[in-house]
């Protein structure tokens, strides 16, 4: 029986809709409207769509729309100046600082400048140690994703067998955490691991995030197992995930495709962390 899809647009819809009315309800309470400060460094055309989606959601979450946009050649003091001033600033509840940046900046130095309180993005030091530990605080937005697709499907993690191929700090790593935080038991699979397809076929819980079209064949996968892809690689056929999507198909039981699974989550988990921040922000 061909598995069920996981229809990713739906659930963030849902998850936006939540959102708003939570924002709202924030809103109305504390006379506080949350807002994210977008900060997009020079004219890249993928990041200025990405970062255009993302102010788009907030201004639909009712979420305060604080984009700064800098010039390319911009220098290093001058974006930690910016960082600085938003850190400081009581309006901005959460801090995005859209990655790639021009190669004269340090993007491991900016992110870290990030207030840990308004890391949305979940990717400062302090933020993954926070995760690691279990300790509350806000966490990277796919990897956040992943796991509330699998809860609105009422996927069973705990005691499961949950792989992750990948090993990247903005997804493979900190799911690894979330999955352990559920009690899965977590193997990790990355370049170097001998007989991908035997680790993958023992996953009741299946997640591709790579960058390899397609890696992921049928014989990876156990009958019936929940088979998330994560991966977003564009080629001659159009956006293809990591997953051999008609293949394995056959084989799995839930399955997201690529558009349309984990993709639209991101951002929805972004505002969702947008709000969580403007809470930590009042303790
Ligand atoms: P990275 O390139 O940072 O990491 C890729 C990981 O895959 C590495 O750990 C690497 O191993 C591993 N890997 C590479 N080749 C193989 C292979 N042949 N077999 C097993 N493992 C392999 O990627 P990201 O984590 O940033 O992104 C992964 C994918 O997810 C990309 O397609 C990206 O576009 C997509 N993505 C999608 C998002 C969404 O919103 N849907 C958000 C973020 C990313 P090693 O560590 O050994 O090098």
């Amino acid at each position: 029986m061909a598995a069920t899809l996981i229809d990713g647009r739906a659930i963030a819809q849902q998850v936006r809709d939540q959102v708003a009315a939570d924002v709202a309800a924030f809103t109305a309470e504390t006379g506080v409207t949350p807002g994210l400060a977008t900060l997009l460094v020079g004219d890249d055309p993928a990041s200025a769509v990405y970062v255009a989606n993302k102010r788009r959601a907030c201004v639909a979450a009712g979420i305060a729309d604080l984009h700064r946009h800098l010039p390319a050649d911009v220098a290093q003091e001058q974006v930690v100046a910016h960082l600085q001033e938003l850190n400081a600033d009581p309006q901005v509840s959460g801090i995005l600082l859209q990655l790639p940046v021009p190669a004269q900046l340090d993007a491991t130095l900016l992110t870290g400048l990030i207030a840990p309180d308004k890391d949305v993005d979940g990717l400062t030091p302090i933020s993954a140690g926070r995760l690691m530990q279990g300790a509350p605080g806000l966490r990277p937005c796919t990897p956040s994703g992943v796991i509330e697709l699998l809860d609105r499907h009422d996927v069973p993690l705990e005691g499961a067998e949950a792989v992750v191929v990948g090993r990247s700090d903005l997804v493979g790593k900190p799911l690894i955490h979330l999955l352990l935080q559920r009690n899965a038991t977590v193997t990790v699979c990355h370049s170097r691991t001998r007989d991908l397809a035997a680790v993958c076929a023992r996953a009741d819980v299946l997640v591709a995030a790579v960058g390899v079209p397609k890696l992921i064949g049928a014989d990876a996968v156990k009958p019936g197992a929940a088979v998330i892809d994560v991966g977003i690689n564009r080629t001659d056929d159009g956006l293809v995930g990591d997953v051999d999507f008609d293949a394995v198909r056959e084989v799995a039981g839930l399955l997201t495709p690529v558009p349309g699974g984990v993709g639209p989550m991101t951002i929805a988990l972004l505002l969702s962390n947008t709000l969580a921040a403007a809470r930590l922000q009042r303790g």
